[in-house]
């Protein structure tokens, strides 16, 4: 998948890495820039609660607690997503697969889509950063764009640049809730970067500095001829 031509190519590319890595940041713009769909699992679980629906009535106090939710309604949410049309040419996955199973589910999805194998972009980032960058995350309530009040804080504060709604923090930000989903991460997900290395299928990105420099470097590794 590349800016030029990769959208051509039935890529599927997963993000993998912490909570607060800037996987959902660099989704955004990467979708942007390749022209592909980028599915966040988290995204499609909140707008589930909103819409207060049977999985997201199921979803929520799992997700304000910080657990995961369970592998089958989320592989099931992924592969209903997968199958509309606009999937066919390629995707980005944020915070999808998040356990073995999850991993194993999403292989065999991607063979009977007749996708090839995934590129699996590692976000690499300290844990003492994370919680830094958790803590400063405010989204905008009207288009999703997320800014950090210290790193990338927006012009006036509280209000977003581009539509003016108003920022919010996410319920699961908040400090008692950010140790669970770490926790959550190195002890469920975290074993998935050595799934995809014995594979031959991770690319390590350095999730550090300025969002253009991270994202020249995701540029990089997803056109990386293999
Ligand atoms: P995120 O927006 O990716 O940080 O996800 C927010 C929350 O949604 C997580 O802490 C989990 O409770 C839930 N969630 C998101 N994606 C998954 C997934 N792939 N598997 C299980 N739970 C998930």
């Amino acid at each position: 998948m590349d800016e030029a031509q990769g959208s051509r190519r039935r890529q599927a590319v997963i993000f993998l890495g912490p909570p607060g890595a800037g996987k959902g940041t660099q989704a955004a713009e990467l979708s942007r820039r390749c022209g592909v769909p980028h599915l966040s699992t988290g995204e499609m679980l909140r707008e589930h609660i909103v819409q207060n629906t049977e999985l997201g009535k199921l979803a929520k106090p799992i997700m304000h607690r910080g657990d995961l939710v369970p592998d089958e309604l989320v592989l099931k949410m992924v592969e209903k997503q997968l199958s509309r049309p606009d999937y066919e040419r390629g995707f980005l996955l944020d915070g999808f697969p998040r356990t073995l199973p999850q991993a194993e589910g999403l292989d065999r999805l991607l063979e009977t889509g007749g996708f090839g194998k995934p590129v699996v972009i590692h976000f690499m980032v300290q844990p003492n950063q994370l919680l830094r960058r958790l803590a400063g995350r405010r989204t905008c309530t009207v288009c999703g764009r997320t800014y950090n009040v210290f790193e990338r804080p927006p012009q006036v504060p509280n209000v977003c640049d581009d539509d003016g709604g108003a920022l919010m923090q996410r319920k699961d930000d908040s400090e008692e809730i950010v140790g669970p989903r770490l926790d959550a991460f190195y002890k469920q997900t975290e074993p998935l970067v050595e799934y995809y290395r014995s594979h031959g299928l991770l690319e390590d990105v350095a999730a550090i500095g300025e969002v253009e420099t991270v994202t020249k470097a995701v540029m990089e590794a997803v056109c990386r001829p293999r």
